[in-house]
């Protein structure tokens, strides 16, 4: 399903983000796009393939060091470039990436409308990065902190990953039920949602548990979990080379598709299946509902 990718060290962030993200390309999406850090937080993105996105950005400015990609597969709101992702707070000094689905995210978005926020998106991911910045502001906090507690208010599934334009030194990462993994090299950092656009570069990695907020600060990886209690990362060395990784720890590329099943019917029906109220929710066909119910036969 959706994939991130994201880097911060002395080298170029976009072309091992690209290449990330074409790594992670097997597990099918629907769009793609990448925020950098250059001064400014620059963010592109585009429905289609990473091939039609590398196109679009052929003429931007790629420069920076510190940079996150991400491929999307819907949930909330269409396929298109604007509900892509990376997505922008309020004024724009965060962005965000994000696997899952927050689930309380109608009830947030309206509090954050009635207090002056405008969205572009209808995601449940840009209400996110708003929420965090609306902490951020009211409690003068560190964006870690703000990421921390608005983390608190949501229910749901995430893998995320944020910027701040105004802390360019900075990544912050966070888990709960998707899976996100930091690698560890010299003077470098990556953070995937898994190990295989990592192992070409590092054998060193952390898997985050749920629950866990990761923060790269000036080369400095701390990590806590969400009720603000301090963990020492588990740092572990990859044994298995990339081939195998891609493999899944399986010998054939087809005992994996054959095990994997659960997961990703799992994954597939996430954020669609409402169990409470018997309910099957299919977003790209919701505004064709009512013809669907008044069809002839
Ligand atoms: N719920 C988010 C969205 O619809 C993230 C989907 C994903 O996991 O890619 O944009």
């Amino acid at each position: 399903m959706c994939g991130i990718v994201a880097y911060i060290g002395y080298r170029q962030a976009y072309p091992i983000v690209i290449k990330g993200l074409q790594r992670l390309e097997y597990r099918g999406y629907d769009s793609a796009g990448v925020a950098l850090l250059n001064g400014e937080l620059s963010v592109y993105k585009k429905a289609g393939k990473v091939a039609d996105f590398t196109n679009y950005v052929s003429d931007k400015n790629l420069v920076g060091q510190v940079g996150m990609g991400h491929t999307r597969w819907a949930t909330h709101g269409e396929p298109n470039d604007r509900n892509a992702h990376p997505h922008y707070s309020e004024s724009k000094d965060l962005a965000i990436i994000h696997n899952g689905i927050i689930e309380n995210y109608a009830a947030i978005k309206q509090e954050l409308i009635n207090s002056g926020h405008t969205f572009k998106s209808d995601t449940d991911t840009e209400v996110l990065i708003h929420l965090i910045e609306e902490i951020k502001h009211k409690t003068h906090v560190a964006t870690e902190e703000a990421v921390r507690l608005a983390l608190g208010e949501v229910i749901g599934a995430y893998a995320i990953v944020v910027l701040s334009k105004s802390e360019p030194n900075k990544m912050i990462a966070a888990r709960k039920g998707s899976p996100i993994v930091v690698g560890i090299g010299k003077d470098e950092w990556f953070i995937a949602s898994d190990a295989t656009p990592i192992v070409e570069y590092t054998k060193n990695v952390a898997y985050l548990n749920d629950g866990e907020v990761a923060t790269i600060d000036n080369g400095k990886l701390t990590v806590k979990t969400i009720d603000n209690e301090t963990k020492i990362p588990f740092v572990q060395e990859l044994e298995l080379k990339l081939e195998a990784i891609e493999k899944g720890g399986y010998d054939h590329f087809m005992m994996k598709e054959i095990y994997e099943q659960p997961r990703s019917i799992w994954d597939s029906m996430r954020g669609r299946i409402d169990a409470d109220k018997g309910r099957l929710r299919l977003g790209g066909i919701s505004e064709f509902e009512n013809k669907l119910i008044n069809a002839k036969e």
